[in-house]
């Protein structure tokens, strides 16, 4: 996702924190499939819910463990009615978000059972009900990283994926949008209508998603064979067609450049999100504000697009690994940004990148893996900037080639499952044929950056430059000086292995100027005092 204001981001902050730290992983279990039959309406928060979940063992258990908010400060919760496992009622417990669904008989690893969880109540978050801009009631999933079981039952982590269908009660009026394709409409009486949504490929609970609005709906073609659709509230139709229209394009270069998209459609959708955008898959939702008319949201669509490669079909194992989302979708922009606009482009907007990770590590220590487990504290720059950063330099040691197959063969590799840093390292390693432990272990599990005081001196025809690493530890890479001389420049890479290094270089000429990291190929700051 991207991120929108900071001072939303910390109102969201603490209103969610305590819901995000309550939801557990379990291992127990492997979802394979989720059915959410759901009401929503115009004259109540409260949904009501049906969730047929089939469900895998994965060890001998007594009990199904499920995420689903419970009571909490703000006394909005889901109350569950009853449960069935097999078809018969069964016995559950329902505190601290979780939910433990008693089983008739103990489950042996490799068993698989149904269970439906019938419940209601209004979702203290996940599903955001409330007013647009324009003062129309809204309906919008908003799940990460762990808020789906605010208003779903479910193992809420992104190592379990299911594939899923929404069916939705809901006055006439709303246009829903989901996740996969629509498989049927139907009114049910002059009042209301039946919506089903179903996704076969197999997602993390992070990206499910249904939008309800009186949406404005435009086919913006086709990617291929990918139909792109925009879903605009209806008052802002004109502008939002025009804003969102881009995405078939962008859709188009990702196909091309990563690999075959993997959803049946895209759905670019005018949202309540908390978020800049979230990627939910095939149905990507975007703030309100993304709507202008002037199509300044191009790099928003990207990114959203570039996740439903890499956080969507390629999913990090857990949190830690986020940069295998933020880190893939900030650079692949920065990829298609280039593609359009050029080399300029992607400088400038490196240059901006690594300023914000210059910031970042000036006022904290975490590494781009970071085991918090306050997840919110995970959108920094460090999996967004850091990450994209890394992949640059990889791509500038391996080659423009080898790092687009190395993008590709982690794509073809991962796709409908679930990756690490490791797993990544390992592809890069294999398509590459290059030993690249060492450089990821220092840019990822190692917190800051090189910090660099250099100067040069130039005698008798050579010149004689020296680095020094003034951060905590010392970081080895290859860092290019541009030789500027009377009749023409030159550039020499020195390798930085230790603290302090230095190199000579012969120059003919009457040296002009040194100047380093002329094509910002490293992430680096310069000592101050410089
Ligand atoms: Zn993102």
């Amino acid at each position: 996702m991207r991120l929108i204001k900071i001072s939303v981001l910390v109102a969201f902050l603490i209103t969610t924190l305590s819901l995000v730290s309550y939801a557990q992983n379990t291992t127990a279990i492997d979802v394979q499939h989720y059915k959410f039959e759901l009401t929503i309406a115009d004259n109540t928060d409260t949904i009501k819910g049906t969730a047929t979940i089939s469900v895998k063992f994965l060890k001998h258990t007594r009990s199904i463990p499920l995420d689903l908010g419970s009571i909490n400060s703000s006394g909005k919760s889901m109350q569950v009615i009853n449960v069935t496992v097999g078809g018969k009622i069964t016995s559950f417990e329902h505190s601290n978000d979780k939910l433990q669904v008693q089983l008739p008989v103990i489950a042996k690893a490799g068993d698989s059972q149904i269970v439906i969880i019938q419940y209601k109540g209004v979702p203290a978050d996940g599903l955001i009900i409330s007013k647009n801009l324009f003062n129309k009631r809204t309906f919008f999933g908003d799940n990460w990283p762990n808020r789906a079981h605010c208003w779903l039952p479910c193992n809420d982590i992104p190592a379990d994926k299911a594939s899923l269908e929404f069916i939705i009660t809901a006055p006439a009026h709303y246009s829903i949008v989901s996740n996969g394709i629509q498989t049927e409409q139907r009114l049910l009486n002059d009042s209301l209508k039946l919506t089903h949504w179903k996704e076969d490929v197999l997602l993390p609970t992070k990206v499910m998603v249904i939008g309800a609005a009186d949406f404005a709906v435009s086919d913006a073609g086709y990617a291929g064979t990918i139909p792109v659709t925009s879903w605009i509230y209806n008052e802002d139709k004109e502008q939002g067609f025009h804003d969102y229209a881009k995405a078939k394009d962008i859709l188009k270069y990702f196909s091309t450049y990563i690999g075959p998209y993997g959803y049946k459609k895209l759905a670019n959708v005018q949202s309540k999100t908390i978020f800049g955008g979230m990627e939910n898959a095939g149905a990507i939702f975007y703030f309100e504000g993304s709507v202008s008319g002037n199509g300044r949201v191009e790099d928003l669509l990207a990114h959203e697009i570039a996740h439903q490669w890499f956080g969507d079909m390629v999913t990090e194992t857990n949190f830690k690994h986020l940069w295998l989302s933020e880190g893939f979708a900030t650079y692949l922009t920065d990829v298609y940004i280039e593609s359009v606009y050029g080399t300029d482009s992607l400088r400038h907007r490196l240059i901006g990148e690594r300023n914000k990770v210059i910031a970042f590590a000036e006022k904290s220590n975490a590494p781009v893996v970071d085991t918090t487990s306050d997840y919110m504290q995970l959108l920094n720059a460090s999996s967004y900037q850091k990450g994209a950063w890394i992949l640059h330099m990889l791509r500038n040691m391996v080659g423009d080639a080898v790092f687009k197959n190395i993008i590709r063969e982690q794509y073809k590799k991962f796709a409908g499952k679930n990756a690490s840093s490791e797993d990544f390292i390992a592809t890069a390693e294999k398509v590459s044929h290059k030993k690249l432990q060492s450089f990821f272990k220092q840019w990822l599990y190692q917190p800051g950056i090189p910090v660099i005081a250099w100067k040069y001196n130039a005698v008798k025809k050579n010149v004689v430059i020296t680095t020094v690493q003034q951060q905590k530890r010392s970081f080895s890479f290859p860092m290019e000086f541009l030789l500027v001389t009377e009749k023409g420049s030159f550039l020499k890479t020195i390798v930085v292995k230790s603290r302090s290094t230095i190199m000579s270089f012969p120059v003919k000429e009457k040296l002009l100027q040194v100047i380093p990291d002329p094509n910002c190929k490293l992430l680096w700051q310069q000592a101050s005092g410089q």
